[in-house]
């Protein structure tokens, strides 16, 4: 039984529920959402972000992992930042004929500039 069938069975078989017995289970629900608060910094970019990525498919998530390691879908990302990784993952082709790394991307120009 999930988490949200728990609480539900926790209140449709209570005797009697407090105020404060509400607000404890309203409490864990929020504490076990999954992925960032609206506000929190982006893990990729470091930006606060109130639009975070609803969805991360897997080939997306294996580029992200690629520039961030210790990145996990549970971390999210910033809809900005899922987009990027989204397009570097359709489309290899424009990024030097290699589907990995914005970081690398950006350091290559860095270098290409000197
Ligand atoms: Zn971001």
């Amino acid at each position: 039984m999930g988490a949200p069938a728990a609480a539900f069975e926790r209140i449709w078989n209570a005797q009697a529920l407090s105020h404060a017995d509400l607000m404890a289970l309203a409490r864990a629900q929020a504490e076990r959402r999954i992925g960032p608060k609206p506000g929190a910094r982006c893990p990729l970019c470091n930006f606060p972000t109130h639009q975070w990525a609803r969805e991360i498919a897997e080939p997306v998530a294996a580029l992200i992992r690629a520039d961030f390691a210790a990145w996990q879908a549970d971390d999210g990302a910033c809809e900005r930042c899922a987009e990027r990784y989204a397009f570097l993952a359709q489309a290899p082709d424009l990024v030097g004929g290699r589907p990995h790394s914005l970081r690398e991307g950006r350091r290559s120009i860095c270098t290409d500039e000197k």
